[in-house]
């Protein structure tokens, strides 16, 4: 898929103009020119990276309709799906892109730069490690299971803050076992958004939660418990 086709499919949907295509041009370009030096995705055709990162990401747009966040964390941003793309498309919103790998963070430090988009914060860091009750919304893609990923999450969103959790086809039953820590964590699930990629190219379930309460201090715990004992 070109932009072009891109556009057009958001059309009605999504005002991507002419600003959003330029930026999302050269954002490819980087991400080609750096993929060749480290490995940042696997997708290397330009053509597929429109469809499974910037189409995948704006997809989210349809989950986050009528959300109105000052500030956003993208969690485990990688080369930055979705928080680089929702970071483009929503300029008023103040974007911290969380990766604790460096490299990645080179990356999109790069991007932020080449693109002057000043409202992106890049951040090198641990989810588990940040400040608390920060943010009013915190997405995240191919991140980790879901009680994992709301343990990780649900401590720095403000009380009424959203969580997106960008899932693919077993998204459905990591819903169904994340009852307890929803409880726990103070979260709610509020709605779900199925899509799938054109062509065929993969099933996605864009789970959205609200935090309802304060979460309890002893979250999160420390990464191994996390991993060892998910909630
Ligand atoms: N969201 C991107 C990348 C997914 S890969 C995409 O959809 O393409 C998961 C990313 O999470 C990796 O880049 C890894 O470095 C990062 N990560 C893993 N554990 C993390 C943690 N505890 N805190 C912050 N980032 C983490």
């Amino acid at each position: 898929m070109t932009l072009d086709e891109l556009r057009a499919y958001f059309q009605g949907d999504l005002a991507l103009g002419e600003r959003e295509i330029a930026l999302f041009d050269r954002y490819l370009d980087l991400l080609e020119e750096w993929n060749g030096r480290m490995n940042l995705t696997a997708v290397r055709d330009r053509g597929e990276m429109v469809e499974k990162h910037l189409l995948d990401s704006l997809l989210a747009m349809r989950a986050l309709k009528g959300a109105r966040p000052g500030s956003a964390i993208d969690i485990g941003t990688g080369p930055g799906f979705p928080g680089m793309v929702l970071a483009i498309l929503m300029k008023d919103v103040r974007w911290t892109l969380l990766d604790a790998t460096r490299k990645k963070c080179e990356f999109l430090s790069a991007v932020k730069d080449a693109l002057a988009l000043a409202n992106v914060e890049v951040m090198n860091a641990r989810a588990e490690t940040l400040p608390k009750e920060r943010w009013d919304l915190a997405t995240a893609r191919a991140f980790s299971s879901l009680p994992m990923l709301l343990e990780l999450g649900a401590p720095l969103l403000a009380v009424g803050g959203q969580l997106l959790a960008m899932k693919g086809p077993k998204g459905e039953e990591e819903l169904i076992t994340s009852g307890r820590a929803m409880k726990e964590l103070g979260m709610e699930h509020v709605s779900k958004y199925r899509e799938s990629l054109p062509g065929g190219d993969g099933e996605r379930l864009n789970i959205l939660f609200r935090k309802t309460a304060r979460t309890p201090r002893k979250y999160p715990r420390e990464f191994r418990l996390i991993k060892a004992k998910p909630l």
